[in-house]
């Protein structure tokens, strides 16, 4: 970061920042000393020192804290501590879980704000959202080959959050060689490939880590009929395939994902497994195969995010509600629902109230037999609730 200066907050607007959330909206700003994209030493409105961090007078995220203690320089040691804080963090209990890919840095919720850093075998997959971040790529790049030593870091910086920065999107080798194509990787004793170059988010949903294991835990596809809505490179269909699904249906409107699907099914050698790749948008597939009469035993939805602003909580709500009602009804007596929402904004609360609004419009009665949310490498500081985003629900129809 070049430039540095202060910024000094209206009066009354210091709470927050005292309380440890990590971002000022511009609207808190009474005045910026300096440069406003440089390192900014957040004051309150008497003059004494709260925070620091960078800044960006492009975003209403006017600045995002990296530090609450004066003591603390913002240089490149600063920036190895921390990314050697949240590798260390997670190092145990990578080894302990074999683990070959995992997220070693989640943002803000690491005290990197803007910065998202993946591991994926052998290769990093970095995410820069922020301008501050940009600003630093090329120490990070170094630090993070340095500690870590890589084949290859590459940058996956295509986000629709960019554009808020005044950001383009940037991708490509960043360090090292170029990954794969695809890179496998392995959790719980199954093989996923993974796009880093052109897959979703950095590559696959390492989110939804916890969500596979439960699946495996829970045999819940044992024998079954399972119908996998958004399947992407159908990772829930391998959890269930080799916990004996008797077959699986993936349906996604992606073509390369469902080709991948294959590809899922093929390298754990699942082939004798009966398997449908259906090429569909799901409210209107699912409407086909209510007409048709088809019923399944497990049946997973996990859409994509509904929600990108306040705005759209009503019609993403609307959207929630039609696809579970849907999957209510193709559900056999005894079957199970796991459905997930990715959207920070629907709250657990809203999302069980949708569930259950959905389950009472199918004639349905459901228990919640698992509770499901973002895995362990995907930390939420206590400070920064927007850091906690996806939830789901495992329902077991118990009356019809
Ligand atoms: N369950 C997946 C991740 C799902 S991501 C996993 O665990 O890996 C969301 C997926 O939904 C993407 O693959 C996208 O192609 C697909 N998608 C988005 N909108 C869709 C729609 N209306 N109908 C069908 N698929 C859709």
């Amino acid at each position: 970061m070049s430039g540095s200066g202060s910024i000094t907050l209206k009066h009354g607007r210091e709470k927050p920042v005292m309380q440890r959330h990590p971002w000022i909206f511009s609207g808190a700003i009474d005045h910026v000393e300096g440069d406003p994209a440089g390192l900014l030493d957040v004051r309150d409105s008497a003059g004494k020192f709260l925070a620091r961090g960078y800044g960006n007078p492009r975003s209403q995220i006017a600045v995002r804290i990296l530090t609450w203690n004066e003591a603390e320089t913002i240089d490149e040691t600063w920036w190895r501590g921390r990314l050697q804080a949240a590798i260390e963090a997670r190092a145990a209990w990578v080894e302990r879980e074999k683990l070959t890919a995992c997220r070693l840095v989640n943002a803000e919720s690491d005290g990197l704000p803007g910065l998202i850093v993946d591991r994926y075998g052998e290769w990093l997959v970095l995410q820069s959202l922020t301008s501050g971040i940009e600003a630093v790529k090329a120490t990070l790049v170094e630090q993070l080959a340095d500690l870590l030593r890589p084949r290859g870091i590459y940058e996956r910086s295509d986000v629709d959050v960019r554009a808020k920065e005044g950001l383009p999107d940037s991708t490509g080798v960043l360090w090292g060689d170029p990954p794969p194509e695809p890179l496998v990787i392995e959790e719980y004793g199954l093989k996923y490939p993974v796009d880093i170059f052109t897959g979703h988010k950095t590559g696959f949903y390492l989110d939804q880590r916890d969500s596979r294991r439960w699946l495996l835990n829970h045999h819940t596809a044992e024998g079954g009929e399972v119908l996998n809505c958004f399947s992407y490179t159908g990772a829930f269909s391998a959890c269930a395939a080799s916990t004996g699904a008797r077959r699986i249906t993936n349906l996604d409107s992606s073509q390369p994902a469902l080709d991948m699907a294959r590809q899922t099914m093929a390298l754990n050698g699942f082939e004798s497994v009966e398997a449908e790749y259906v090429c569909a948008d799901v409210f209107q597939q699912l409407r086909v195969y209510r007409a048709e009469g088809r019923r399944f035993d497990l049946v997973i939805l996990d859409p994509p995010k509904f929600v990108h602003s306040t705005r759209d909580i009503e019609r993403a709500a609307r959207g929630y509600k039609d696809i579970n009602l849907l999957a209510f009804q193709l559900l056999n007596p005894g079957g199970t629902l796991m459905t997930f929402s990715c959207s920070g904004l629907v709250d657990p609360d809203l999302f069980q109230k949708i569930v259950f609004g959905a389950s009472v419009d199918a004639g349905r009665q459901a228990q919640i037999v698992g509770w499901l949310a973002q895995p362990v490498d995907h930390p939420v500081l206590l400070s920064f609730p927007e850091g906690r985003y996806l939830k789901g629900l495992v329902c077991q129809v118990t009356g019809y």
